[in-house]
């Protein structure tokens, strides 16, 4: 149980982060959640609410400086700690590198690597001195695979494991722990628009037979965010049926 953990979850608005934050209220944490979307964050803090838990929505921009301050600072105005940070949100635009337009590398590298950056360095002062804390980076496995038509996204997943390990390196004789989870294919908006045929071929690399559901991810969350994780930093958890080992 998560009872008294005040959990961040960013790209809380649908998805993965979506499933990420009702499973963490589940377990009792209070989970503040982020994005763009005001909306989808204010029916996902009243579902939250519906069961019980506590939530509160700050809508925000990753990327940008000030609104990942503003998060983390809005967090600690309320609950007065962080216990654990998902970096979650993310974004593709995906591209064959000599058609990639520069604008989709930036978009991309500063969602998803200058993101989790500016929300890990504003919540690490604060874990660190209350001498505890679990960062949570959420990766791919095509970070550590690479994937054709998807050299932005890939460095920018590749680069989250390496931001991961230093903080880790970093962080650790303060008793706060950084691990990185690389997802394979997960059912989501992200995988939703592929055809019948790139489903097909995609199953078949996966020795387990089947796409991943966002509560597989949920799962590997809930146990490096638990007191059972707490010998476990600097790791790279695969939650992809088997293809990538
Ligand atoms: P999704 O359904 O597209 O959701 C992405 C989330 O990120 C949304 O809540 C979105 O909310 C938020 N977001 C995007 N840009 C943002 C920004 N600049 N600031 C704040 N929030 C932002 O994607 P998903 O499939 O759930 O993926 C979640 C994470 O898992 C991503 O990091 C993704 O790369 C990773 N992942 C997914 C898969 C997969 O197969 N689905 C596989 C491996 C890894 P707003 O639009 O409201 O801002």
């Amino acid at each position: 149980m998560l009872s008294d953990k005040v959990a961040i979850v960013t790209g809380a608005s649908r998805g993965i982060g979506r499933v990420l934050a009702l499973a963490l209220a589940g377990q009792g944490a209070k989970v503040v959640v982020s994005a763009r979307n005001a909306e989808a964050l204010e029916t996902l803090t009243a579902e939250i609410k519906a069961q019980g838990g506590d939530a509160l929505a700050v809508v925000g921009d990753v990327a940008l400086d000030a609104d990942a301050n503003n998060l983390i600072g809005q967090a600690i105005a309320i609950y007065g700690k962080i216990d654990i940070l998902v970096n979650n949100a993310g974004i593709t635009r995906d591209g064959l590198l000599l058609r990639m337009k520069s604008d989709d590398w930036y978009a991309v590298l500063d969602t998803n690597l200058k993101g989790a950056f500016l929300c890990t360095r504003a919540v690490a002062k604060f874990m660190s001195k209350q001498r505890s804390g679990r960062i949570i980076n959420m990766s791919s496995v095509v970070g550590e695979m690479g994937n054709a038509g998807q050299a932005n996204y890939c460095a920018s997943k590749a680069g989250l494991i390496g931001l991961t390990k230093s903080v880790a390196r970093e962080l650790a004789r303060r008793n706060v722990t950084a691990n990185v989870i690389t997802p394979g294919f997960i059912v989501t908006d992200m995988t939703e628009n592929m055809t019948d045929k790139a489903r097909e071929a995609m199953t078949e690399q996966i020795p387990l037979g089947r796409l991943g559901e966002p509560e597989d991810v949920a799962n590997a969350v809930l146990f490096l965010a638990s007191d059972q994780s707490s010998y476990i930093t600097g790791q790279v958890l695969g939650v992809n049926g088997g293809m990538y080992m």
